[in-house]
């Protein structure tokens, strides 16, 4: 039987225990292992809608999403069969499909800067090659990059980076040469000032500045207003290439990403999560002009023995059709009626809280102070977090066990099941 909320770990624990043989921590990804929050990793078994099932027959509301792909939920009917269908064909011939250009051209209707698009596996290929290409065009060899940005674990990008580096408290990786790192520099979110220092100083070699128009993994920290127009203002004066790491925000913030919502084009745009569907989709696109500097059409190498594959195209095709402007009304309506009933409970309990919200991501920080870049979001009370992360897993209620990770609600979460949330999160708070 199932029933909702941890009540029973035994599985899990045995198949972390399996796992730590085999696996490096005992996972593919750091943030899985619940190192952070001191627990043993919940072992999922299967996900339906809105609800994740665990090994040990507990179920939750789940709002992780995957780290953000399913914005139609688990296993969307839908997706499913579109994927049993397109399965049946075969799944990677290497070799151009037509589905490819159908979903090409999907994703050049929908996000503003993207006239062209080239798909890749993961967001880290996508933001790795953007990079690449920036360089290439411009011929310059510096990027900027704010602190407590996440944009995957490319060498060039993993400097001072948030999301599961920050959580384990590293503020660089081993193994980056100091060579690459010297071409990164690091300033700070929301603050344009900072920026136009870098420029001041290393204008005529900056390659391009990489930004993530709505931070997600320093927890969500909005653009404030003028920062992202700021950002374009400086780059264009400077020759340099603005690229919006919309990894996260792509479909999730709006129905045209995030350059959609605040009306800022940039020149190259990286995609992933969402685009995918489910599956390992990453994607990178702009201008005509600077794609072309990629091969075959230019000299600018890079390529996927696996890229466009087949059932990574129709997942993600399939995702992207269902999301018509009435999902993204209801996104905005249950998240923002999910983040007025934690912010009622914060307060009953008598708990410091701030709740940043952008549509469907969702941030609840433990800190009085307003979150705007990753030093405030550092204010916020870890050793709370912890143990709020442990009470709302009891509760049944599936979040990131992270502080500098949203909760992300999805189109098929229901009044219900936000009603249900909040409830939960109440009793969570009371039990702190
Ligand atoms: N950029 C952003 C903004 C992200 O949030 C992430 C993943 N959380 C990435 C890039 C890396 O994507 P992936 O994990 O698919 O390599």
């Amino acid at each position: 039987s199932t029933t909702r909320g941890r009540n029973r770990e035994e599985l899990s624990h045995q198949a972390f225990e399996e796992a730590k043989k085999v696996l490096p921590g005992g996972v593919n990804s750091p943030v899985r292992a619940f190192k952070s929050v001191g627990l043993t990793p919940i072992y999922m078994d299967r996900g339906a809608g809105s609800h994740i099932y665990d090994i040990d027959g507990n179920s939750y509301i789940d709002y992780v999403g995957s780290w953000g792909p399913l914005i139609m939920g688990h296993a969307h009917p839908e997706v499913v069969k579109a994927l049993q269908e397109t399965a049946e064909k075969g799944t990677s011939f290497g070799a151009p499909t037509l589905l490819e250009t159908e979903m090409a051209k999907l994703v050049v209707e929908r996000v503003p800067s993207i006239e062209i698009v080239r798909m890749v596996n993961s967001g880290t290929e996508a933001t790795m090659s953007a990079i690449r290409l920036a360089r290439g065009y411009t011929g310059r060899n510096k990027i900027i990059k704010f602190e407590g940005s996440y944009h995957g674990h490319a060498d060039s990008l993993l400097i001072k980076a948030g999301s599961g580096v920050a959580t384990l408290g590293l503020p660089d990786s081993p193994g980056v040469p100091e060579s690459v790192a010297a071409n990164t520099l690091t300033v700070t979110y929301n603050d344009l000032e900072s920026v136009q220092l870098a420029f001041d100083r290393f204008g005529e070699e900056i390659a391009g500045v990489i930004v993530e128009p709505v931070a997600g993994n320093m927890g969500v920290v909005p653009p404030q207003p003028g920062f992202l127009e700021g950002l374009r203002r400086i780059t264009t004066e400077y020759g340099s290439l603005l690229i919006f790491d919309e990894v996260m925000t792509g479909f999730r913030v709006h129905l045209h990403s995030a350059q959609g919502l605040y009306g800022v084009t940039p020149d190259l745009t990286c995609l992933g999560k969402v685009i995918g569907g489910g599956l390992p989709v990453g994607a990178y696109g702009g201008k005509r002009e600077i794609m072309e500097q990629i091969a075959p059409s230019g000299p600018i190498y890079q390529a996927g023995t696996l890229s466009g594959n087949p059932l990574a195209m129709i997942a993600g095709f399939t995702t992207l059709s269902l999301l018509t402007p009435e999902v993204y009304e209801r996104l905005e309506q249950l998240s923002a009626k999910l983040q007025k009933g934690l912010e009622a409970n914060a307060k009953e309990a008598g708990i410091p809280s701030v709740i940043n919200r952008v549509g469907s991501m969702v941030c609840p920080f433990f800190t009085n102070e307003r979150v705007v870049n990753y030093d405030t979001a550092k204010s916020s009370d870890l050793d709370l977090f912890r143990r709020y992360f442990a009470a709302m897993v009891q509760e049944g209620i599936n979040i990131a066990p992270s502080q500098f990770e949203g909760m992300f609600v999805s189109g098929v979460h229901t009044e219900e099941d936000i009603d249900s949330t909040i409830e939960a999160h109440r009793r969570a708070l009371q039990k702190l």
